[in-house]
């Protein structure tokens, strides 16, 4: 019975370490593309909405440079302790890579998500990060993709994600600091 409980309380440091990203330790890249998948599923057989949230920290680069990586380290990771406060139950926060995270948000709607993406942005805008040392702030776009999977022809996660991710750069083009829900690129008929 000892060498079990030893077993299984091995069984779940391993488990951390292949999902949760070591500096922010929300879930990582690879646990984010298997939860979607779940997620896709689950939203096809219900016929549930299903949204996603991209973010990304404004000008880091310049943060980093200015301020160094260790600090730069330390707002990563309480970045994602406000975004974790500021999530609700169901919903998914992964690190995409870099300073770039991304919310799985099961049984949502494109609109609610915005709002979710919103409250969000509003709560990174406000933080003061105090490393005892010095007080550092920052902003962050948001990006934001809707989906329906059961009623969608063809659904297809990787052009779910591209979404979301041109959404980000388009809050990014129109100036940082916003939460923009994706619209398709414009299509141009006629002379010009
Ligand atoms: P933008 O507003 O367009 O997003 O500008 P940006 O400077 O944030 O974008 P860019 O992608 O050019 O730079 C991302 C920066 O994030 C560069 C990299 O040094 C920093 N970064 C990525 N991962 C980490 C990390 O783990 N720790 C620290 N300190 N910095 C990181
Ligand atoms: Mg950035
Ligand atoms: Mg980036």
């Amino acid at each position: 019975e000892k060498l079990t409980e030893q077993l299984e309380k091995k069984n779940r440091i391993l488990d951390n370490l292949a999902n949760i990203d070591g500096l922010t330790e929300v879930f990582n890249h690879r646990y984010f593309q298997n939860n979607l998948d779940q997620e896709i599923n689950r939203a096809e057989r219900n016929d549930n909405h299903l949204s996603l949230i991209f973010c990304d920290i404004d000008h880091f680069k310049n943060f980093n440079d200015q301020y160094g990586h260790q600090a730069g380290d330390f707002v990563l990771k309480e970045f994602c302790n406000v975004l974790k406060a500021n999530l609700r139950q169901y919903d998914l926060l992964a690190r995409y890579g870099g300073e770039e995270f991304v919310v799985i948000l099961p049984e949502t709607e494109e609109n609610e998500a915005l709002i979710v993406a919103e409250k969000l942005r509003e709560a990174i805008e406000d933080a003061v990060f105090d490393d005892g040392n010095e007080s550092y702030r920052v902003t962050s776009s948001f990006g934001i993709a809707g989906a329906r999977p059961a009623i969608e022809d063809n659904f297809s996660k990787d052009e779910f994600i591209s979404k979301a991710d041109y959404a980000l750069y388009n809050a990014k083009e129109s100036g940082r600091n916003r939460a923009v829900v994706y619209e398709p690129k414009k299509k141009w008929f006629g002379f010009s």
